[in-house]
């Protein structure tokens, strides 16, 4: 019932910035962030780099003096590298915990407002509904028909019943309202909670461990062993050759800490953590960093209706009242409810709507559900003519709507009788009702109004209408609270909630990138129906399916089925768990969204939980893995989209990082093998790690969408990373950039040159031959003069840096003499640009060659 708020005014917006200062912000204390400091020394935390460290310090004792300065300024730029990429991860991923704090709502200067549960100050006026998680030790003001999940303080996972009672009304921080609404004062905020007094909550985002670092850690590890045997046989083999030891074992460490990919699990953070800030600017707040991964693989999205792939704008079209549609724009056919206020009575007062009397303009004066301002909009036009039409009424007490009953119940007390009014899904109210109300008399509830009224909701709900019908009975004052019996049925209302504009186009996506799409609603089957057609999500009424159905088939009949349905119309939470399980046991990845606290158990069981920033509960935000700030459909394909953009990042970063080290371990080994002079020396090694795998691996991380990104198949969670041929193209390149570094060495041997000639040489050769590769990466199937390099201005800018190093390091004269370079002439960089080109040339020939065979 209407309730006039500023009779709870709540505090003021200045007192409560007081006491915000004054008792400091509702929190418990948190645990200190790791420092900065910390995340640089961490750099350090690695065997093998302890071990380059500790050779540079012997060989520069024993002599190297510039050598061994140079290698530890690489190893500390290294870090720097290092640090600055997990420090930005760490920042962003904070960002992200701020913003996913908890909101609740409170009344200030008398009007209602969301703001973060951690502003919240003592004497604050709360206003809690089901799903919200209670911020604040809070005694109930008013009440109705509350119950509150005590388990994360009391253990006991039974609700317990909350009222204005003296030994009801004490509410806790941290504990979930599961039903009803109340008023509550703060009376103890942050530490000073009972929450406060016994533990941390958990309401940060979880930094989970992603499966996919999982797995690249397990491979690491085997490259490192096999890394460090190639390493050790190239050592060997120059001290067989007759080459200084302490050189040679330097030059084996320096391999090893080149050709160990110890960057790839950072930057698999980075590349996720950039996806979560890239997403949260589409409006998807990713609270579980994993969730990114599978994000990509989702085959079914199941979405909720009202608000999601709807507007949630609700305005009542057509008003069915004394067997008769009614327009109800037109105002000559309104005139009869000035004569008739039965069902303007219960559609007003039936109702939880808050009325602002102190506010001018009608449209913000009254504020709650959006099915129920609809409701009285419909009727009234300006303030005065709704307050005065309720003062009349005094509600004494209520059932509120749940989706599960789909009814709302109002007992109102007027003129010394008491009146049950109902409104709710017409099928619900009508099994109630034995009588019905028309032109102003009761009739007998016959089989055949029965079906004229059924007939007239149908009409309405084919229209895309969403139906709800009011009815009512006159009760003694002492009531017993099961009322919703022997009802008299007065009329129903059409209300038209458009879909949201982007919807049509994001559901044509989906289908072209071979993601189901289905509707799931607590609304008419025709009205679904309706809906679901002008988005495309559905083509015949086969694919349509209500709850009642729903129960009548087993498991193993839905199953088999539920891949032809697109819509479930009428269903309660309960049903959307077997949804998920069922489309799970069919192997397929499910995306699934939810507002209400019934919706948790479902989100949480899906691949992808998805809860409502707006219309979603505490509760829900809490199990699910990605929150939508916008509510919209559009945003979770622009979510999946990102999904897969990342992990096809995360395959381009790997495929470039991993061939390039087995390029650079396959020159040395070769070389040793061939019984060359080593064509590079530790310090160049260092170097071209360096210059290569540093900032365009990180680039190509924040690489743009390719074209067919969502064009193609999702593909299967279980998919290993190097799946689709990844693995071959790996070895292959990696063979061809060592073996033609090896190949420049020995020609420019074959011309005479000198040794540092050569080396620089094969320097050159093998630093180009990986920059150019970067490029290659940005696409799994186009050949390089079809990619659009300058697509990603991070990785043309981080190429050319490398060049310039290159450059400095070959022509400078004091870098000549520390990195044992000489600058080069022309035949020698007609060398260079030969060998380091010719690998794409083959492989461009290689995949046109390839693509016209298909
Ligand atoms: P979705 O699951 O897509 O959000 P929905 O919002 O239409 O669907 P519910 O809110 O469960 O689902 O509503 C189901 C039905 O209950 C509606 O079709 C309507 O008939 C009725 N209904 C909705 N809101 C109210 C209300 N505030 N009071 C009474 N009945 C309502």
């Amino acid at each position: 019932m209407l309730e006039q708020v500023e009779l709870l005014k709540g505090l003021t917006e200045s007192e409560a910035k007081r006491r915000l200062e004054k008792y400091g912000p509702n929190t418990l204390e948190k645990k200190a962030s790791i420092s900065p400091l910390k995340i640089f020394l961490a750099q350090f935390n690695d065997f093998i780099t302890w071990v380059l460290i500790v050779a540079t310090v012997i060989s520069g004792y024993m002599g190297e003096k510039a050598d061994a300065i140079t290698i530890l300024v690489i190893v500390v730029m290294n870090a720097i590298l290092g640090f600055i990429q997990e420090y930005k991860t760490e920042r962003s991923l904070d960002a992200l915990k701020k913003m996913a704090a908890p909101t609740t709502k409170v009344i200030r200067n008398g009007r209602l407002k969301v703001i973060n549960a951690e502003n919240v100050v003592l004497g604050d006026l709360l206003v809690l509904e089901s799903g919200d998680r209670i911020p604040a030790d809070c005694i109930i003001v008013t009440s109705s028909n509350v119950l509150v999940d005590e388990s994360l303080l009391t253990g006991e996972s039974t609700g317990v019943i909350k009222s204005t009672a003296k030994e009801e009304n004490n509410i806790y921080m941290g504990t979930i309202m599961l039903k009803g609404r109340v008023e509550a004062k703060v009376v103890k905020t942050g530490m000073d909670t009972e929450m406060g007094k016994i533990a941390n909550m958990l309401q940060n985002i979880e930094r989970e461990k992603s499966p996919l670092k999982e797995k690249l850690n397990f491979l690491g590890k085997i490259m490192v062993v096999g890394c460090i045997v190639i390493c050790f046989i190239v050592t060997i083999l120059g001290i067989m050759r007759g080459n200084d030891i302490m050189d040679m074992f330097l030059l084996g460490v320096s391999l090893a800490v080149a050709a160990i990919p110890e960057g790839l699990t950072a930057i698999v953070t980075v590349a996720l953590a950039l996806g979560v800030s890239r997403m949260l600017k589409r409006n998807a707040l990713v609270r579980k960093l994993p969730a990114v991964e599978t994000l990509g693989c989702t085959s079914v999205i199941c979405s909720d209706k009202t608000g999601t792939l709807t507007e949630n704008k609700m305005t009542v079209k057509k008003l069915y009242f004394n067997d008769r549609i009614i327009s109800a724009n037109d105002k000559k056919e309104l005139k009869i409810f000035e004569k008739d206020n039965m069902l303007k009575k219960i559609f007003t007062i039936c109702s939880d709507c808050s009325f602002d009397f102190t506010e001018k303009n009608f449209e913000k004066a009254l504020f709650g559900d959006p099915t129920e301002t609809a409701l009285i909009r419909a009727f009234f036009k300006e303030n005065k003519d709704l307050q005065n039409f309720i003062t009349s009424f005094n509600k004494a007490y209520d059932i509120p709507f749940d989706s599960e009953r789909k009814m709302m119940t109002v007992i109102s007390r007027e003129r010394g009788k008491e009146v049950c009014l109902v409104k709710g899904a017409p099928e619900r109210v009508l099994e109630k009702c034995t009588k019905i109300y028309v032109n102003g008399s009761i009739e007998p509830m016959t089989q055949l109004w029965k079906k004229r009224i059924l007939r007239n909701i149908e009409l309405m709900s084919d229209n895309a209408l969403r139906c709800i019908a009011a009815a009512y009975k006159e009760i003694g004052i002492v009531h017993n609270k099961n009322v919703e019996s022997n009802l008299i049925f007065v009329g129903a209302a059409g209300i038209i909630d458009p879909p949201r504009r982007e919807v049509k186009d994001a559901v044509m996506r989906c289908k072209s990138a071979g993601i189901k799409v289905v509707m799931i609603t607590g609304d008419h089957k025709n009205t679904a129906y309706a809906i679901g057609k002008d988005l495309d999500i559905c083509t015949s009424k086969e694919q349509v399916i209500t709850g009642e159905e729903l129960d009548r088939l087993s498991d193993s009949e839905l199953s088999a089925k539920i891949e032809g349905l697109r819509i479930f119309a009428r269903v309660n939470p309960e049903h959307k768990l077997r949804i998920v399980k069922n489309f799970k046991k069919n192997m397929e990845i499910v995306a699934m969204t939810g507002d209400g606290v019934n919706d948790a158990p479902a989100i949480k069981e899906a691949d992808i939980g998805i809860a409502m920033g707006i219309a979603g509960t505490d509760v829900t935000k809490e199990s699910a893995s990605m929150i939508l700030l916008d509510d919209n459909f559009a945003t979770i394909v622009a979510a999946v989209e990102e999904g897969r953009v990342i992990y096809g990042n995360i395959r381009k970063f790997i495929r470039y990082l991993l061939s390039c080290n087995l390029g650079e371990v396959l020159t040395m080994f070769l070389a040793s093998l061939m019984y060359l002079q080593t064509p590079l020396i530790a310090i160049q090694i260092l170097f071209v790690n360096l210059a290569t795998d540093g900032l365009p691996a990180i680039a190509l991380g924040v690489d743009p969408p390719e074209d067919d990104t969502m064009i193609e198949e999702p593909r299967p969670k279980n998919e290993h990373i190097f799946a689709r041929g990844l693995t071959e193209k790996i070895l292959i390149r990696g063979s061809l950039i060592g073996i033609c570094t090896v190949l420049s060495y020995l020609v420019g041997l074959n011309f005479g040159f000198s040794l540092d000639s050569c080396r620089t040489i094969a320097l050159s050769t093998l630093v180009l031959s990986q920059l150019i590769h970067v490029f290659e990466c940005k696409s799994e199937k186009k050949p390089l003069f079809r990619i659009n390099i300058f697509s990603n201005m991070y990785l043309v800018g981080a190429v050319t840096t490398s060049v310039l190093m290159l450059l400095t390091v070959i022509y400078v004269p004091t870098f000549q003499q520390i990195f044992h370079t000489v600058a080069l002439g022309g035949k020698q960089w007609l060398i260079i640009l030969f060998f380091s080109w010719i690998i794409s040339l083959i492989n461009t020939i290689y995949m046109q060659f390839g693509k016209s065979r298909n």
